[in-house]
Protein backbone atom coordinates (compact mmCIF):
# COMPACT_ATOMS: atom_id res chain seq x y z
CA UNK A 1 0.00 0.00 0.00
CA UNK A 2 0.93 3.79 -0.72
CA UNK A 3 1.49 5.66 2.63
CA UNK A 4 3.15 8.67 1.70
CA UNK A 5 4.44 9.78 4.91
CA UNK A 6 3.61 13.02 4.27
CA UNK A 7 -0.29 12.38 3.88
CA UNK A 8 -1.60 9.79 6.23
CA UNK A 9 -5.13 9.64 5.68
CA UNK A 10 -7.04 7.02 7.90
CA UNK A 11 -10.48 6.11 8.22
CA UNK A 12 -13.07 6.14 10.93
CA UNK A 13 -15.95 3.73 11.14
CA UNK A 14 -18.41 3.88 14.41
CA UNK A 15 -21.04 1.13 13.21
CA UNK A 16 -23.89 0.97 14.99
CA UNK A 17 -26.81 -2.01 14.54
CA UNK A 18 -28.19 -0.10 11.36
CA UNK A 19 -25.98 2.53 11.04
CA UNK A 20 -22.26 3.49 10.00
CA UNK A 21 -20.54 6.86 10.38
CA UNK A 22 -17.42 7.39 8.58
CA UNK A 23 -14.87 10.00 8.74
CA UNK A 24 -12.28 10.26 6.66
CA UNK A 25 -8.92 12.51 8.19
CA UNK A 26 -5.53 13.10 6.91
CA UNK A 27 -3.75 13.46 10.15
CA UNK A 28 -0.68 15.50 8.46
CA UNK A 29 -2.92 18.07 7.17
CA UNK A 30 -5.40 17.72 10.76
CA UNK A 31 -8.08 17.99 8.96
CA UNK A 32 -11.48 16.26 7.92
CA UNK A 33 -11.63 15.02 4.53
CA UNK A 34 -15.15 13.85 3.96
CA UNK A 35 -17.18 12.20 6.57
CA UNK A 36 -21.33 10.90 6.72
CA UNK A 37 -23.38 8.20 7.58
CA UNK A 38 -25.19 5.37 5.95
CA UNK A 39 -28.13 5.01 8.12
CA UNK A 40 -31.47 2.30 8.14
CA UNK A 41 -29.13 -0.20 7.03
CA UNK A 42 -31.15 -3.48 6.49
CA UNK A 43 -34.26 -1.86 6.86
CA UNK A 44 -36.33 0.01 4.09
CA UNK A 45 -35.41 3.51 3.43
CA UNK A 46 -31.62 3.05 4.02
CA UNK A 47 -29.35 6.08 2.74
CA UNK A 48 -26.06 6.96 2.87
CA UNK A 49 -24.99 10.72 3.20
CA UNK A 50 -21.85 12.17 2.37
CA UNK A 51 -20.29 15.84 3.08
CA UNK A 52 -16.80 16.03 1.25
CA UNK A 53 -15.26 19.38 3.36
CA UNK A 54 -15.99 22.29 2.08
CA UNK A 55 -18.66 21.31 -0.03
CA UNK A 56 -22.38 20.30 -0.19
CA UNK A 57 -23.64 17.20 1.41
CA UNK A 58 -24.87 14.49 -1.17
CA UNK A 59 -28.29 12.00 0.28
CA UNK A 60 -28.35 9.02 -2.13
CA UNK A 61 -31.56 6.50 -1.09
CA UNK A 62 -30.31 2.68 -2.30
CA UNK A 63 -31.13 -0.11 -0.15
CA UNK A 64 -28.00 -1.76 1.93
CA UNK A 65 -29.17 -4.74 3.53
CA UNK A 66 -25.93 -5.17 5.62
CA UNK A 67 -22.95 -3.24 6.74
CA UNK A 68 -20.76 -4.72 3.65
CA UNK A 69 -23.03 -3.22 1.44
CA UNK A 70 -23.06 -0.07 3.50
CA UNK A 71 -18.94 0.14 3.19
CA UNK A 72 -18.62 -0.45 -0.51
CA UNK A 73 -21.36 2.40 -0.34
CA UNK A 74 -19.14 4.80 1.38
CA UNK A 75 -15.65 3.59 -0.55
CA UNK A 76 -18.07 4.40 -3.58
CA UNK A 77 -18.14 7.74 -2.92
CA UNK A 78 -15.03 8.59 -1.58
CA UNK A 79 -13.41 7.46 -4.95
CA UNK A 80 -16.38 8.69 -7.28
CA UNK A 81 -14.55 10.64 -10.35
CA UNK A 82 -16.43 13.29 -9.57
CA UNK A 83 -17.65 14.12 -6.58
CA UNK A 84 -15.28 11.92 -4.51
CA UNK A 85 -12.43 12.90 -2.42
CA UNK A 86 -9.61 10.29 -3.05
CA UNK A 87 -7.81 8.53 -6.22
CA UNK A 88 -8.54 5.28 -4.75
CA UNK A 89 -8.67 2.83 -1.91
CA UNK A 90 -4.84 2.76 -2.01
CA UNK A 91 -4.91 6.16 -0.65
CA UNK A 92 -6.49 5.21 3.01
CA UNK A 93 -3.10 4.11 5.10
CA UNK A 94 -5.32 2.61 8.33
CA UNK A 95 -8.79 2.09 9.88
CA UNK A 96 -9.81 3.09 13.12
CA UNK A 97 -12.78 1.57 14.80
CA UNK A 98 -14.84 3.06 17.37
CA UNK A 99 -15.65 0.10 19.37
CA UNK A 100 -17.32 0.07 22.75
CA UNK A 101 -17.03 -2.39 25.43
CA UNK A 102 -13.06 -3.75 25.75
CA UNK A 103 -13.77 -5.19 29.24
CA UNK A 104 -10.56 -5.66 31.27
CA UNK A 105 -8.94 -7.17 28.30
CA UNK A 106 -8.22 -3.59 26.94
CA UNK A 107 -6.68 -0.96 28.62
CA UNK A 108 -5.99 1.09 25.33
CA UNK A 109 -6.52 1.15 21.81
CA UNK A 110 -5.30 -2.61 19.93
CA UNK A 111 -4.37 -3.57 16.11
CA UNK A 112 -7.40 -5.83 15.30
CA UNK A 113 -6.28 -9.25 14.29
CA UNK A 114 -7.86 -12.48 14.11
CA UNK A 115 -6.82 -13.15 18.01
CA UNK A 116 -8.02 -9.68 18.91
CA UNK A 117 -11.54 -10.03 17.27
CA UNK A 118 -12.21 -13.11 19.31
CA UNK A 119 -11.19 -11.52 22.25
CA UNK A 120 -13.94 -9.41 21.56
CA UNK A 121 -15.99 -12.13 20.67
CA UNK A 122 -15.89 -12.69 24.48
CA UNK A 123 -16.62 -9.84 25.90
CA UNK A 124 -19.98 -9.70 23.62
CA UNK A 125 -22.15 -10.60 26.90
CA UNK A 126 -21.33 -7.48 28.46
CA UNK A 127 -22.20 -5.42 25.58
CA UNK A 128 -24.61 -7.67 24.01
CA UNK A 129 -26.21 -3.99 21.46
CA UNK A 130 -23.23 -2.91 20.92
CA UNK A 131 -20.30 -4.93 20.30
CA UNK A 132 -21.73 -7.41 17.74
CA UNK A 133 -22.86 -3.90 15.86
CA UNK A 134 -19.11 -2.53 16.08
CA UNK A 135 -18.01 -5.92 14.72
CA UNK A 136 -19.85 -5.71 11.96
CA UNK A 137 -18.34 -2.65 10.93
CA UNK A 138 -15.15 -4.22 11.38
CA UNK A 139 -15.56 -7.55 9.20
CA UNK A 140 -16.93 -5.24 6.41
CA UNK A 141 -14.10 -3.23 6.42
CA UNK A 142 -11.72 -6.37 6.42
CA UNK A 143 -13.72 -8.30 3.67
CA UNK A 144 -13.72 -4.72 0.99
CA UNK A 145 -10.68 -3.63 2.16
CA UNK A 146 -8.58 -6.45 2.49
CA UNK A 147 -5.45 -6.18 4.51
CA UNK A 148 -5.24 -2.46 5.31
CA UNK A 149 -4.34 -2.33 8.91
CA UNK A 150 -7.07 -1.56 11.59
CA UNK A 151 -7.01 -0.77 15.03
CA UNK A 152 -9.56 -0.55 17.59
CA UNK A 153 -10.17 2.15 20.14
CA UNK A 154 -12.65 1.38 22.82
CA UNK A 155 -15.36 3.56 25.45
CA UNK A 156 -13.91 1.43 28.15
CA UNK A 157 -10.16 1.89 27.76
CA UNK A 158 -9.79 5.04 29.90
CA UNK A 159 -11.20 3.96 32.74
CA UNK A 160 -9.28 0.63 32.97
CA UNK A 161 -7.07 3.04 35.61
CA UNK A 162 -9.51 2.96 38.18
CA UNK A 163 -8.49 1.47 41.71
CA UNK A 164 -10.51 -1.35 43.41
CA UNK A 165 -12.56 1.28 45.35
CA UNK A 166 -14.13 2.40 42.37
CA UNK A 167 -14.77 -0.45 40.17
CA UNK A 168 -15.85 -2.75 42.24
CA UNK A 169 -19.32 -3.01 43.42
CA UNK A 170 -20.03 -4.12 46.91
CA UNK A 171 -22.40 -7.39 46.07
CA UNK A 172 -20.10 -10.65 46.52
CA UNK A 173 -16.84 -10.75 45.01
CA UNK A 174 -18.11 -13.43 42.88
CA UNK A 175 -20.01 -11.26 40.21
CA UNK A 176 -17.04 -9.62 40.06
CA UNK A 177 -14.57 -12.66 39.40
CA UNK A 178 -16.95 -15.03 37.89
CA UNK A 179 -19.46 -12.75 36.29
CA UNK A 180 -16.87 -9.76 34.94
CA UNK A 181 -19.77 -7.56 36.90
CA UNK A 182 -17.84 -3.66 37.98
CA UNK A 183 -17.81 -0.78 36.64
CA UNK A 184 -16.63 -0.08 33.64
CA UNK A 185 -17.74 3.55 32.19
CA UNK A 186 -17.52 4.54 28.69
CA UNK A 187 -17.19 7.73 26.96
CA UNK A 188 -13.71 7.30 27.51
CA UNK A 189 -12.69 8.78 24.58
CA UNK A 190 -13.94 11.88 24.76
CA UNK A 191 -12.95 12.07 28.49
CA UNK A 192 -9.37 11.79 27.51
CA UNK A 193 -9.71 14.10 25.12
CA UNK A 194 -10.91 16.45 26.60
CA UNK A 195 -9.06 16.48 29.96
CA UNK A 196 -5.45 16.29 27.87
CA UNK A 197 -7.15 19.50 26.40
CA UNK A 198 -7.60 20.72 29.80
CA UNK A 199 -4.29 20.40 30.84
CA UNK A 200 -2.65 22.14 28.06
CA UNK A 201 -5.05 24.53 28.59
CA UNK A 202 -4.40 24.45 32.67
CA UNK A 203 -0.16 24.50 31.20
CA UNK A 204 1.04 22.06 33.80
CA UNK A 205 2.32 18.88 33.73
CA UNK A 206 -0.27 16.28 33.71
CA UNK A 207 1.10 14.68 36.99
CA UNK A 208 0.06 18.01 39.15
CA UNK A 209 -3.90 17.72 37.35
CA UNK A 210 -7.00 16.90 38.87
CA UNK A 211 -9.48 17.83 36.50
CA UNK A 212 -13.37 16.57 36.45
CA UNK A 213 -14.93 16.12 32.77
CA UNK A 214 -19.03 16.07 32.07
CA UNK A 215 -19.54 14.33 29.11
CA UNK A 216 -23.11 15.81 28.94
CA UNK A 217 -24.80 14.51 25.31
CA UNK A 218 -27.62 12.23 24.72
CA UNK A 219 -25.70 9.68 26.79
CA UNK A 220 -23.93 11.58 30.07
CA UNK A 221 -21.11 10.81 31.92
CA UNK A 222 -18.51 13.04 34.33
CA UNK A 223 -15.13 11.66 35.06
CA UNK A 224 -12.67 12.27 37.97
CA UNK A 225 -9.01 12.41 36.14
CA UNK A 226 -6.42 12.72 38.61
CA UNK A 227 -2.59 13.17 36.89
CA UNK A 228 -3.84 12.22 33.76
CA UNK A 229 -5.91 9.24 34.66
CA UNK A 230 -9.38 7.85 35.08
CA UNK A 231 -9.72 7.63 38.55
CA UNK A 232 -13.65 7.06 38.87
CA UNK A 233 -16.69 7.84 36.32
CA UNK A 234 -20.44 8.00 36.53
CA UNK A 235 -21.45 5.04 34.34
CA UNK A 236 -20.86 1.75 35.31
CA UNK A 237 -21.54 -2.08 34.37
CA UNK A 238 -23.59 -0.66 31.43
CA UNK A 239 -24.27 3.00 30.39
CA UNK A 240 -27.53 3.15 32.53
CA UNK A 241 -25.52 4.37 35.77
CA UNK A 242 -24.76 7.97 36.78
CA UNK A 243 -26.64 10.71 35.42
CA UNK A 244 -29.85 10.98 34.06
CA UNK A 245 -29.89 11.12 30.73
CA UNK A 246 -32.43 11.90 27.75
CA UNK A 247 -34.35 8.73 28.32
CA UNK A 248 -32.09 6.65 30.61
CA UNK A 249 -32.53 6.71 34.46
CA UNK A 250 -29.02 7.13 35.65
CA UNK A 251 -28.70 5.90 39.24
CA UNK A 252 -31.66 4.53 40.79
CA UNK A 253 -32.68 2.34 44.04
CA UNK A 254 -32.05 -1.30 42.76
CA UNK A 255 -34.62 -2.42 44.70
CA UNK A 256 -36.87 0.01 42.29
CA UNK A 257 -35.92 -2.85 39.64
CA UNK A 258 -37.55 -5.94 41.57
CA UNK A 259 -40.61 -3.69 42.97
CA UNK A 260 -41.17 -2.81 39.35
CA UNK A 261 -41.07 -5.64 38.02
CA UNK A 262 -43.44 -7.67 41.07
CA UNK A 263 -45.97 -4.75 40.42
CA UNK A 264 -46.46 -4.73 36.88
CA UNK A 265 -46.13 -8.37 36.19
CA UNK A 266 -42.79 -7.17 33.79
CA UNK A 267 -40.14 -9.62 32.27
CA UNK A 268 -36.18 -8.48 32.21
CA UNK A 269 -37.06 -6.63 28.87
CA UNK A 270 -39.81 -5.22 29.93
CA UNK A 271 -37.81 -3.48 32.53
CA UNK A 272 -34.61 -2.74 30.57
CA UNK A 273 -36.59 -0.97 28.63
CA UNK A 274 -38.23 0.79 30.95
CA UNK A 275 -35.31 2.27 32.21
CA UNK A 276 -33.36 2.79 28.96
CA UNK A 277 -35.75 4.20 26.94
CA UNK A 278 -38.92 5.77 29.07
CA UNK A 279 -36.42 7.42 31.41
CA UNK A 280 -34.39 10.14 31.99
CA UNK A 281 -35.27 13.30 30.97
CA UNK A 282 -38.22 12.30 28.63
CA UNK A 283 -39.75 10.17 31.23
CA UNK A 284 -39.35 12.96 33.83
CA UNK A 285 -40.79 16.04 31.76
CA UNK A 286 -43.41 14.10 29.73
CA UNK A 287 -42.15 16.68 27.04
CA UNK A 288 -38.56 15.29 25.38
CA UNK A 289 -35.55 13.74 26.04
CA UNK A 290 -34.08 17.14 24.21
CA UNK A 291 -32.69 19.83 26.33
CA UNK A 292 -33.50 22.55 23.99
CA UNK A 293 -37.01 21.66 24.15
CA UNK A 294 -37.17 21.03 27.97
CA UNK A 295 -36.36 25.16 28.21
CA UNK A 296 -38.76 25.81 25.97
CA UNK A 297 -41.26 23.66 28.22
CA UNK A 298 -39.57 25.32 31.29
CA UNK A 299 -40.15 29.23 30.04
CA UNK A 300 -43.40 28.34 29.22
CA UNK A 301 -44.09 27.44 33.27
CA UNK A 302 -44.19 23.53 32.54
CA UNK A 303 -43.44 21.98 36.55
CA UNK A 304 -42.51 18.94 35.10
CA UNK A 305 -39.62 19.87 32.40
CA UNK A 306 -38.21 22.15 35.13
CA UNK A 307 -38.28 19.54 37.57
CA UNK A 308 -36.56 17.17 35.11
CA UNK A 309 -33.82 20.01 34.12
CA UNK A 310 -33.25 20.76 38.30
CA UNK A 311 -32.78 16.32 38.57
CA UNK A 312 -30.15 16.52 35.98
CA UNK A 313 -28.12 19.49 37.40
CA UNK A 314 -28.29 18.96 40.78
CA UNK A 315 -26.70 15.17 39.77
CA UNK A 316 -24.48 16.71 37.82
CA UNK A 317 -23.61 19.33 41.10
CA UNK A 318 -23.37 16.60 43.28
CA UNK A 319 -20.76 14.45 41.19
CA UNK A 320 -18.16 17.26 40.83
CA UNK A 321 -18.55 17.57 44.45
CA UNK A 322 -17.78 13.83 44.92
CA UNK A 323 -15.18 13.54 42.46
CA UNK A 324 -13.41 16.78 44.07
CA UNK A 325 -13.83 15.04 47.08
CA UNK A 326 -12.23 11.72 46.00
CA UNK A 327 -9.29 14.03 44.13
CA UNK A 328 -8.63 16.19 47.12
CA UNK A 329 -9.40 19.16 44.45
CA UNK A 330 -9.94 19.97 41.50
CA UNK A 331 -8.04 22.57 39.25
CA UNK A 332 -10.46 22.36 36.51
CA UNK A 333 -13.93 21.35 35.44
CA UNK A 334 -14.89 20.71 31.70
CA UNK A 335 -17.94 20.61 30.27
CA UNK A 336 -18.44 19.02 26.58
CA UNK A 337 -20.82 17.04 23.99
CA UNK A 338 -24.11 18.27 22.98
CA UNK A 339 -25.78 20.12 26.27
CA UNK A 340 -22.05 20.74 27.75
CA UNK A 341 -20.82 22.62 24.78
CA UNK A 342 -23.94 24.15 24.17
CA UNK A 343 -26.65 24.67 26.78
CA UNK A 344 -25.50 27.61 29.00
CA UNK A 345 -28.53 27.43 31.25
CA UNK A 346 -27.72 23.93 32.13
CA UNK A 347 -24.02 25.08 32.73
CA UNK A 348 -25.58 27.99 34.61
CA UNK A 349 -27.70 26.02 37.21
CA UNK A 350 -24.54 23.32 37.98
CA UNK A 351 -22.28 26.14 38.85
CA UNK A 352 -24.16 28.50 40.98
CA UNK A 353 -22.89 28.55 44.02
CA UNK A 354 -19.82 26.64 43.80
CA UNK A 355 -17.69 29.44 45.31
CA UNK A 356 -16.71 26.81 48.42
CA UNK A 357 -14.73 25.37 45.40
CA UNK A 358 -12.94 27.99 44.26
CA UNK A 359 -14.71 28.73 41.60
CA UNK A 360 -15.47 32.08 39.84
CA UNK A 361 -17.91 31.67 37.47
CA UNK A 362 -18.24 34.38 34.57
CA UNK A 363 -22.33 34.71 33.96
CA UNK A 364 -21.75 37.25 31.36
CA UNK A 365 -19.14 34.76 29.67
CA UNK A 366 -21.13 31.55 29.65
CA UNK A 367 -24.04 32.98 28.52
CA UNK A 368 -22.17 34.17 25.36
CA UNK A 369 -19.69 31.48 25.06
CA UNK A 370 -19.43 31.22 21.43
CA UNK A 371 -20.13 27.23 19.99
CA UNK A 372 -17.40 24.94 19.11
CA UNK A 373 -14.36 26.65 20.29
CA UNK A 374 -12.60 26.30 24.03
CA UNK A 375 -13.51 28.91 26.24
CA UNK A 376 -12.37 29.31 29.70
CA UNK A 377 -15.96 30.14 31.87
CA UNK A 378 -14.07 31.80 34.94
CA UNK A 379 -12.72 34.92 35.68
CA UNK A 380 -8.39 35.52 35.67
CA UNK A 381 -8.32 34.89 39.52
CA UNK A 382 -10.78 31.68 39.79
CA UNK A 383 -8.75 29.38 41.70
CA UNK A 384 -10.63 26.48 39.80
CA UNK A 385 -11.52 26.76 36.27
CA UNK A 386 -14.34 26.08 34.07
CA UNK A 387 -13.91 24.97 30.33
CA UNK A 388 -15.79 24.34 27.42
CA UNK A 389 -13.64 22.12 24.95
CA UNK A 390 -15.41 20.83 22.19
CA UNK A 391 -14.89 16.95 21.99
CA UNK A 392 -12.97 15.08 19.11
CA UNK A 393 -13.42 11.37 19.58
CA UNK A 394 -12.27 11.23 16.25
CA UNK A 395 -8.93 12.74 16.71
CA UNK A 396 -7.98 10.63 19.29
CA UNK A 397 -9.27 7.38 17.50
CA UNK A 398 -7.18 8.33 14.40
CA UNK A 399 -4.31 9.30 16.28
CA UNK A 400 -4.24 5.79 18.23
CA UNK A 401 -5.05 4.35 14.64
CA UNK A 402 -1.99 6.29 13.58
CA UNK A 403 0.18 4.96 16.29
CA UNK A 404 -0.65 1.46 16.77
CA UNK A 405 -0.67 1.02 12.96
CA UNK A 406 3.07 2.86 12.76
CA UNK A 407 2.09 4.90 9.87
P1 LIG B 1 -24.66 14.50 21.77
O1 LIG B 1 -25.11 13.15 22.24
O2 LIG B 1 -23.37 14.92 22.36
O3 LIG B 1 -24.73 14.66 20.29
O4 LIG B 1 -25.74 15.54 22.37
C1 LIG B 1 -27.07 15.58 21.90
C2 LIG B 1 -27.93 16.35 22.88
O5 LIG B 1 -27.37 17.64 23.13
C3 LIG B 1 -29.32 16.65 22.37
O6 LIG B 1 -30.22 15.59 22.63
C4 LIG B 1 -29.71 17.89 23.14
O7 LIG B 1 -30.32 17.52 24.36
C5 LIG B 1 -28.39 18.57 23.43
N1 LIG B 1 -28.18 19.78 22.63
C6 LIG B 1 -27.70 19.88 21.39
N2 LIG B 1 -27.65 21.15 20.99
C7 LIG B 1 -28.11 21.90 22.01
C8 LIG B 1 -28.32 23.29 22.22
N3 LIG B 1 -28.03 24.19 21.29
N4 LIG B 1 -28.82 23.68 23.42
C9 LIG B 1 -29.12 22.76 24.36
N5 LIG B 1 -28.94 21.43 24.22
C10 LIG B 1 -28.45 21.01 23.06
Amino acid sequence: RICKETDVKILIINAGSSSLKYQLTSIDENKIIAKGLCERIGLAGSALIYKPTGRDAYEFKKQMNDHTEAMKMVLGALIDPTIGVISGMEEICAVGHRLVHGGEKFTGSALITDEMLATMEELTELAPLHNPANLMGVRACREIMGDIPMVGVFDTAFHQTMPKKAYLYAIPYEAYTQMRIRRYGFHGTSHLYVSERAVALLNKPAENTKIITCHLGNGSSIAAVNGGKSVDTTMGFTPLEGLPMGSRCGDIDPAIVTYLMDKNNWNTSEVCAYLNKQSGMCGLSGVSPDFRDLWVAHNNGNERATAALEVFCYKVKRYIGAYAAVMNGVDAIVFTAGIGENDSGVREWVMKDMEYLGVDFNLDLNRKCPRGKEVELTNPNSRTKVFVIPTDEEMVIARDTARIAKL
